[in-house]
């Protein structure tokens, strides 16, 4: 079924205009075009488009609206100084999305096909990858469930779709490091549960504490395991690094933690030059400590929107811990150098991360 899969395309009829590049914030406009498929029992995955952006109705039972069947995905295009178009790797966001669809009880779907439907789309919508230092053309493939039916089961009817918004550099006002509060009130995820796939519900859970951590001036939250309260997850919605004398040190994969790409591309990078990265629990204890003997160098955060996001402060039981005096460390530093110049094809990809556009 998934051979025949042709990509049809419908090309809008009138042009947007697009916002000046000062002006991009995050997630604010979106291009001319979005990509469109559908899948249901019988046909499994069909009528896959290339079509002008637009709204689409769906039944007000719909599976997603009431029962929370959604599922995503994000990552960037990139435009290299000579005007090339790079996408990072893009099959891996694609094969996490496939994990989530089958922990969601949703299909899976091509990821051949699907890639060369975001190529397409995005060598389509080309005029909107800016050319500003870092910034770049945010890719948001998402999946839902639409039955319009109220009872508890998967649905049968579902919608994949690629939306696409040119977002501004991260670090408009430089390379700022951020004060993070250790949320000791709430959890995100559980191990057995859907912390470990980017599912709508997650972020929606998270919201709470995280507009309590921006009260107390915080930019986001610490979220530590939801067993102990004791072991250190992730950060808002990002992975976190502590570099402890000369080992930089993440938490596991032990099924609550979500499998940043970001953060895989740190670790190999580290590993290959020669820093020991180690992939173990991490507890709140060890860090304080760490930070009370002067052995805590830097800590910062991974995730594709900022992809190096240093921590300058952690605030733990109303105390204050500056890490590398609210500085950006060297190696923060040298790691977002480096992932950006990857990214935006001004490196040799010698890991084979980007894939080129057109
Ligand atoms: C998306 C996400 C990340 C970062 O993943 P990247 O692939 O690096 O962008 C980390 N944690 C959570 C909860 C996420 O949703």
């Amino acid at each position: 079924m998934w051979k025949d899969l042709d990509i049809s395309l419908e090309k809008a009829e009138t042009l947007k205009d697009m916002p000046s590049v000062e002006n991009l914030g995050f997630g604010r406009y979106f291009t001319d075009h979005m990509f469109l498929m559908e899948w249901n029992r019988d046909q499994g995955w069909h009528n896959a488009e290339i079509m002008p952006y637009a709204s689409f109705s769906m039944d007000p039972a719909s599976t997603v609206l009431h029962y929370g069947q959604a599922i995503f995905e994000g990552l960037k295009a990139y435009r290299s100084r000579d005007d090339q178009i790079y996408l990072f790797r893009p099959t891996d966001n694609f094969e996490r999305m496939n994990n989530a669809a089958t922990r969601m009880s949703m299909p899976r779907f091509p990821v051949d096909h699907v890639l060369k439907a975001l190529k397409g789309l995005v060598y389509l919508d080309r005029r909107w990858v800016p050319a500003a230092e870092g910034a770049s053309l945010y890719l948001r493939p998402t999946m839902i469930g639409v039955d319009p039916f109220l009872g508890l089961k998967p649905a049968d009817n579902y919608l994949f779709y690629i939306i696409m918004s040119p977002v501004g550099a991260y670090y408009a006002e430089g390379f700022s490091p951020t004060r993070i509060c250790v949320c000791t009130d709430y959890v995100r995820a559980v191990k057995g549960g859907v912390g470990d796939v980017k599912t709508a519900g997650n972020y929606a859970a998270s919201m709470l504490a995280s507009e309590q951590a921006k009260e107390r001036g915080c930019t986001q939250v610490l979220w530590l395991d939801a067993c102990e309260r004791k072991y250190i997850e992730e950060v808002g919605t990002s992975n976190i690094f502590f570099s402890i004398d000369n080992t930089l040190i993440t938490p596991p994969l032990s099924g609550s933690i979500l499998g940043g790409i970001t953060r895989n591309s740190v670790i190999r990078l580290a590993q290959s030059w020669d820093i020991e990265v180690e992939e173990r629990p991490i507890s709140i204890d060890e860090v304080i400590e760490a930070s009370d003997s002067g052995a805590l160098r830097e800590s910062f955060a991974t995730g594709t929107a900022a992809v190096i996001s240093p921590v300058g402060e952690l605030l733990y039981e109303d105390v204050s811990y500056p890490i590398n005096d609210g500085q950006t460390g060297p190696l923060s530093a040298r790691l977002f150098k480096e992932l950006q110049a990857i990214q935006y094809g001004h490196t040799e990809n010698s890991f084979g991360w980007t894939v080129k556009v057109g």
